[in-house]
């Protein structure tokens, strides 16, 4: 998987988490948000402009294999995880 891509379906998996909150509470504020910072890193990395060696998400310095830093990349399995129980696909 691209990095384009896995920030596409991450993308994806954030607004999904986003709509499963009830509306207008603070963490579907918080998934929003998350979610705005995806479709940003999203653009720049379509754009060209992101940095290989940053973080995708939160710009910190990330492991050039997942173009994500440690704790985006512990965000991103728990996410997975998640949606994975929630639709439960096995
Ligand atoms: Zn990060």
């Amino acid at each position: 998987m691209t990095r384009l891509e896995r920030l596409s379906r991450l993308h994806f998996l954030c607004v999904v988490s986003e709509v499963q909150a009830d509306p207008c509470t603070p963490q579907r504020a918080a998934r929003g948000v998350r979610a705005d910072r995806v479709a940003q890193a999203y653009r720049a990395e379509r754009a060209g402009a992101a940095h290989r060696e940053a973080c995708g998400v939160c710009g910190q310095s990330a492991r050039a294999q997942t173009g994500l830093c440690p704790a985006c990349q512990d965000s991103w399995d728990r996410e997975v995880a998640a949606q994975r129980a929630y639709w439960g696909a096995a």
